[in-house]
């Protein structure tokens, strides 16, 4: 391997995929809806892959298929109170994965330090290192306690000194993920105030991952950084169709920003993919426009979905602190940390070879429980991971049928 990837080893999700495969256990690990997308999205994609219009199956325009753009800016222009540029405000990419690594590899260069909150999304860091910078890694702490077993995600804070300790010269850029995975906390605006000040103060780029935008939990509301004051000129902000209309095997997702900001993307993204795909770009282009004349409506999907997944959420950390772990409630996204250190006596990890005890336990939890969770320290810089290897992180978008079953095999077990 190349120097930029020579640190590199495979991801939790290389890793874990396979765990899956081999084990067959009931998987709630993974990120990933286990229930149909909405029928008039997979609907369209039925009726592009059939129309009459053969150019469906051909490439489209490489930053972004017209109709597609179009609609993001329809939505997006209203949320950020400007009115976006279609051609060159708006990337569309290989998933929300790829408008990642356009902007970062469009952006960091050998020697430039990136504030990456924790814990992360995992791609963030080999990503950066990948373009030659320098992660500096900033944790969440958690600022009270648990009552009776149960914490929130509210209660994870960033401190001010800390990360103002962190800025100088050479910081290019700091990720912010919010909704955040894995911990589900939502920031609020005092605290996306002080990331936005300091990236003005240093002159910082600001990388917003708001993939999970539409799973926010009354009375928490999503805030979009780009909307501060003199922030949208130095913030790529990325989304996904995968996480917003259920669809992750669809690997469509986008970046908007300024126009100067873009085009550092558009070169990355001509160089790597071109173009993306033509059916999805069509089809997620007609999922959004329906979506436009229902905005904000109850059944609008992306009110009705959290408005079901709050369900889902509320009884996975039922079951989960009736089996004796300690969850930590999210605020949004669809996944729960919770602390497994109490369920340890009941387990032998004695054949399990891994570092750090999350993996043990996952692993050991897969083959002989029947149970996938995904070990939180997969999203913690190495010097930080022995604080938080009693963590595995559990996804609750899942049928309730199968959260059911999640339940009754721990509980069965505990
Ligand atoms: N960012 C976050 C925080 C995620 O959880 C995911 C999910 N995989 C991604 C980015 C990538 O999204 P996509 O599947 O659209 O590539
Ligand atoms: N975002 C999903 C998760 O966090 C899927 C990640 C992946 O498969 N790379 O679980």
């Amino acid at each position: 391997l190349p120097a930029a990837y020579a640190q590199s080893q495979e991801s939790v999700w290389v890793e874990y995929v396979k765990l899956a495969m081999a084990y067959k256990p009931l998987n709630i690990g993974q990120g990933f809806p286990d229930f149909a997308a909405p029928k008039y999205v997979t609907d369209a994609l039925a009726d592009v892959a059939n129309s009459d219009n053969a150019l469906f199956q051909q490439y489209t325009r490489g930053f972004g298929h017209p109709r597609l753009i179009n609609a993001l800016s329809k939505l997006y222009s209203p949320l950020v109170g400007r009115e976006i540029d279609p051609p060159n405000e708006i990337l569309v990419t290989s998933g929300a994965y790829e408008a990642l690594f356009s902007t970062i590899m469009g952006h960091v260069d050998k020697g430039d330090e990136v504030i990456i909150i924790e814990p992360f999304f995992d791609c963030y860091e080999p990503m950066v290192i990948a373009a030659g910078g320098v992660p500096k890694f900033i944790p969440l702490k958690q600022t009270k306690s648990n009552v009776n077993g149960i914490g929130s995600s509210a209660d994870w804070t960033l401190d001010p000194k800390e990360l103002e300790g962190l800025f100088n010269k050479k910081t290019k850029a700091i990720i912010v993920n919010t909704p955040n995975n894995p911990l589900g906390k939502v920031f609020e605006q005092n605290e996306l105030e002080i990331i936005a000040n300091l990236c003005k103060k240093w002159n910082v780029l600001c990388i917003s991952d708001e993939v999970y935008e539409w799973m926010v939990y009354k009375p928490k509301k999503h805030i979009r950084i780009a909307t501060l004051p003199d922030m949208w000129e130095r913030t790529i902000t990325i989304g996904s169709a995968g996480k917003t209309f259920s669809v992750t095997g669809w690997k469509t997702g986008w970046a908007y920003g300024p126009a100067n900001l873009m085009y550092n993307l558009q070169m990355v993204h001509q160089n790597c993919v071109y173009t993306c795909n033509t059916p999805m770009q069509e089809a997620v282009a007609r999922g959004f426009e329906y979506e436009l004349t229902r905005l904000g409506q109850d059944e609008c999907y992306f009110v009705s979905l959290p408005r079901e997944l709050e369900v889902k959420r509320d009884y996975m950390i039922k079951f989960l602190t009736e089996a004796g772990m300690k969850p930590i409630i999210p605020e949004g996204g669809y996944f729960i940390m919770a602390d497994f250190a109490p369920l340890l006596p009941r387990c032998d990890l004695s054949k399990e070879t891994d570092p750090y005890v999350d993996y043990k336990f996952t692993k050991w939890m897969s083959k002989n429980i029947g149970l996938q969770g995904i070990p939180s320290t997969a999203f913690y810089s190495v010097p930080h991971k022995p604080q938080y290897e009693n963590f595995v992180r559990y996804c609750f978008i899942k049928e309730d049928a199968n959260l059911q079953k999640a339940a009754d095999i721990l509980l069965k077990w505990t």
